[in-house]
């Protein structure tokens, strides 16, 4: 169960994991099918709709029916089709104005409660969640009796939490008691994550470090005792990559295709990248790039303050993101001083994403906190060398360049001359070219397939389903 499925719907790292783990699990033989909301780019994108059953008694006295189709991998897709609730346009999180949709909390209780029997004539061994928004999934299943189905929660972001007031738990459909430490309550509200972190037979989050670091108080948003209490249910499964979207071998949004073999193709991109962003041409130029939603939590405000000191060392910037608007009017303003050397594209552009891996000469993820990370992983595959802060998943998959089998560049300190200071190395090791091509050899060989996590995810299936002992 997942509010966002790539290519349906994508906000982030999030969309990537809940299409491409299906695919890798029924490679796997797990009969795996995502239960998504009936937003309008779900509805118009999967193929062999049709009406399953009605859907009657939901959160908030809501109701309509649940449909079933196929997602363009051919992985089944289970619609909650409630107009009400859904048919709306833009982002499944925020209205027009960027504020959290009103009704959030029956919007995703609806999606929990789907999953409460089973699908048509289809009943789940295991229901397995993605982030807050799930998160009653597990309250509901737990609170409902048995026999039911599994439960995992698996956490993409503490920051997220989903917490609504208290007057909700009765519409929520939640009993009086659930209000309560062991229950979904948490600092007085109602909190989806919570929830989910409570009841969930097992909780799984997206990389080994962030596993350890949401039991301290630095990473744990408040939910840290609750998750060192469960750690024994509580692992690490880093992310894949869908080596079949994200591979310049074969990527048809760039302008020429490379290996590790040739990286003629990757200069080819990077010129026609420099002259699309309307940046002076210059293979020597060393680039750098971001792709990245624009907060406080991704560290850009620390990419921000270093940007001009990258173009007086010689480099280039290109930085594709939306967000915060803050650092949407900050990236703009260095842009148009510097518009040969800086170029910033404010929005979300899928093609340009991939373009600018395949042109770059490096990425910078120096995220104060990261789950795990996608776009440093695209970058190893692309030999766009990352730049990372030592963080949560990054920290599990990039080795910096001062070891004999470095992929990119690490750093610790989440500040600006920290951050510098890997940069410095960066420039450093590129007027080198040799050992800037062994680098790029070892990123481009990394192999973070779905194929090794899938069967972790599996594992973790199989103790929920097996009788004990068996
Ligand atoms: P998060 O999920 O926290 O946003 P991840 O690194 O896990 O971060 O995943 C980000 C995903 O979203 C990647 O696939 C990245 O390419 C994509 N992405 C982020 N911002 C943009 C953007 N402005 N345009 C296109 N793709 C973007």
């Amino acid at each position: 169960m997942t509010p966002e499925a790539y290519p349906l719907v994508k906000t982030g790292g999030l969309g990537d994991v809940s299409a491409a783990l299906p695919s890798a699990l029924r490679q796997l033989g797990v009969d795996v099918r995502l239960l998504l909301p009936g937003l309008p780019a779900v509805l118009g994108g999967l193929a062999r709709l049709r009406t399953v059953s009605a859907l009657g008694n939901l959160p908030g006295g809501f109701a309509g029916r649940l449909l079933r189709g196929e997602a363009p991998s051919g992985v089944p897709v289970y619609a909650v089709d409630v107009p009400l609730l859904y048919d709306r346009p833009g982002n499944p999180y925020l209205d027009a104005d960027g504020l959290d949709w009103p009704d959030n909390h029956f919007r995703f209780a609806a999606l929990a409660a789907a999953s409460r029997g089973t699908l048509g004539r289809w009943r789940p061994d295991i229901v397995h969640g993605q982030d807050w928004q799930a998160g009653l999934a597990p309250a509901y299943l737990a609170l409902g009796g048995s026999p039911r189905a599994g439960t995992i929660l698996t956490i993409h972001n503490m920051a997220y939490q989903g917490l609504f007031p208290a007057e909700t738990l009765g519409p929520l459909q939640l009993p009086p008691e659930s209000f309560s430490i062991d229950g979904v309550e948490y600092w007085g509200k109602v909190g989806f994550l919570k929830a989910g972190l409570f009841y969930a037979d097992r909780i799984t989050t997206v990389s080994p470090t962030y596993a350890r670091e949401i039991q301290g108080p630095e990473e744990g948003m408040g939910l840290e005792g609750l998750l060192a209490a469960r750690a024994g249910d509580l692992t690490g499964i880093l992310n894949g990559v869908d080596y079949t979207v994200w591979d310049p071998a074969t990527d048809p949004a760039l302008p020429a295709r490379y290996g590790p073999a040739d990286l003629a193709g990757k200069a080819e991109c990077k010129a026609a990248l420099q002259q699309e962003l309307g940046l002076a041409p210059g293979p020597a130029r060393p680039l750098f790039i971001v792709i990245s939603r624009l907060t406080p939590q991704k560290g850009l405000d620390l990419v921000h303050g270093i940007a001009e000191r990258i173009v007086e060392r010689g480099g280039q910037l290109a930085v594709l993101g939306t967000g915060d608007t803050a650092l949407e009017v900050g990236f703009r303003s260095v842009a148009q001083s510097r518009p040969r050397d800086i170029a910033v594209t404010i929005g979300y552009d899928e093609a340009l994403a991939h373009r600018l891996q395949g042109g770059g000469d490096a990425i910078l993820v120096p995220s104060r906190s990261e789950p795990c990370g996608l776009t440093q992983l695209y970058g190893l595959r692309y030999g766009t060398l990352p730049l990372v802060r030592r963080t949560g998943g990054l920290a599990d998959s990039v080795v910096d360049a001062d070891s004999t089998v470095g992929t990119g560049f690490v750093f610790g300190p989440p500040t600006a001359d920290a951050l510098w200071e890997a940069v410095e190395r960066a420039f450093r090791l590129y007027a080198d070219p040799v050992p800037w091509r062994e680098t790029q050899g070892r990123a481009m060989a990394q192999d973070f397939s779905w194929a090794k996590s899938a069967r972790q995810y599996l594992a973790l299936y199989r103790s929920l389903t097996l009788p004990p002992g068996a």
